[in-house]
C-alpha cells in the first residue's frame, strides 16, 4: 500500500487534472452536438469568466494546503487517526464506505451553505449563472473553495479513509460536477434509470431554479440517494426544463452575475439576507412581493 500512496502523492495533480480536461472535453462536445437549453450569455464570456474563476481557485487552493487533501490521508494513516485507521476493515469495504460517507458530508454541507445566511452570500456565487453548462459546475468563490477544502480534512481525520479512496473521490465528485452541470439533452428513459445511482443534469438542473422552493431541493453532487432519503428530493422543475429561469433573481446583469470581478465581490453585496433554507413557498408572504436573495 506505501507504494500506491507515494504514487497518488507525487501524481495526484496530474491524475485530477488529466480527469477534469477528459471530463471536461467530452462534455463540452456533448453540449455542443445537443445541447438541452439556448444559452441566454455568450459561450464565450461564459467560458472565459467561469474557467477564470476555475484558475483563480486553483491557485488559491495549492498556494495555501500545497500537500491537498490525500496529503491530510496520508498524515492521517501515519498518525493512526480515524474510524478506518482504527478498526480493521478491508481495503475494500474502507473505500467504498469512504467514498460514500464523504458524498454524504459533501451533501450535508450543500444543505448547510444554503441554510445559513452568510454561507449562502458565497454559495450565491454558484447560483448567480445565468445559464447552466459545464463550467457552471466548478464556479465557486475562492472562500467557498477553501471552507469546502476545511470541512474535507476534517472529515479525513475523522474518517481515516484510503488514500485512493481520497482521490477516487474528488475524481469521482469533479467529474459528475461537470456532467450534471452540462447543457445536454439526455433521453428522458435513460435519465429516469440513470437518477436511481447519479445526480443527472434534468436533476441538479431543478436546484439552479430561481425560485426557492426548486432551488431548495435536490442538493446531491454525485449520489442522489441522499435527497430521496431527507425529504429534498424534487422531480422535476414547474416550468419544465426549457422555460424555467435559472440564477438568482435580484443578479440579473451580466457584468455582476457573468463577470469574474462580479462573482468575486458578489458575497459583500447587499444586506444580510432572512433567506433560509425553510423558507419554501414562494413570494406570498404577508400579501406583497418579497425579495430578499
Ligand atoms: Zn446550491
Ligand atoms: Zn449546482
Amino acid at each position: 500500500m506505501i507504494d500506491i500512496n507515494e504514487f497518488i502523492m507525487s501524481n495526484e495533480a496530474v491524475i485530477r487534472l488529466s480527469f477534469f480536461l477528459g471530463v471536461f472535453a467530452v462534455m463540452a462536445i456533448w453540449e455542443f452536438i445537443t445541447p438541452r437549453r439556448a444559452l441566454t450569455v455568450s459561450k464565450v464570456m461564459r467560458w472565459t469568466n467561469n474557467l477564470g474563476l476555475v484558475f483563480l481557485n486553483t491557485f488559491i487552493l495549492r498556494l495555501l494546503f500545497p500537500a491537498a487533501a490525500v496529503g491530510v490521508a496520508v498524515f492521517s494513516s501515519e498518525q493512526g487517526w480515524g474510524l478506518f485507521n482504527y478498526y480493521d476493515v478491508t481495503p475494500v469495504m474502507a473505500i467504498i464506505a469512504s467514498v460514500v460517507i464523504m458524498d454524504f458530508v459533501i451533501y450535508l454541507q450543500h444543505v448547510m451553505v444554503h441554510a445559513v445566511p452568510v454561507l449562502w452570500r458565497l454559495h450565491r456565487v454558484h447560483h448567480a449563472d445565468l445559464d447552466y453548462d459545464v463550467t457552471t459546475g466548478a464556479r465557486f468563490h475562492p472562500i467557498e473553495i477553501i471552507l469546502s477544502m476545511l470541512i474535507k480534512f476534517a472529515t479525513i481525520m475523522l474518517l481515516g479513509p484510503p488514500v485512493v479512496a481520497v482521490v477516487v473521490f474528488e475524481v469521482m465528485l469533479n467529474a459528475t460536477a461537470m456532467f450534471n452541470h452540462a447543457n445536454v439533452r439526455l433521453n428522458l428513459v435513460v435519465d429516469r434509470w440513470l437518477r436511481l445511482f447519479l445526480v443527472t443534469p434534468d436533476m441538479h438542473r431543478v436546484h439552479h431554479s430561481v425560485e426557492d422552493d426548486e432551488t431548495n431541493s435536490n442538493f446531491g453532487f454525485s449520489l442522489p440517494w441522499w435527497d430521496r432519503l431527507f425529504g429534498t428530493y424534487r422531480d422535476q422543475p414547474r416550468d419544465g426544463h426549457e422555460n424555467m429561469t435559472i440564477g438568482i433573481r435580484t443578479f440579473r446583469e451580466p457584468k455582476m452575475a457573468s463577470w469574474i470581478s462580479g462573482l468575486l465581490v458578489m458575497p459583500f453585496v447587499g444586506k444580510t439576507s432572512g433567506y433560509v433554507i425553510n423558507r419554501r413557498q414562494w413570494h406570498q408572504e404577508k400579501g406583497g412581493l418579497e425579495d430578499e436573495r
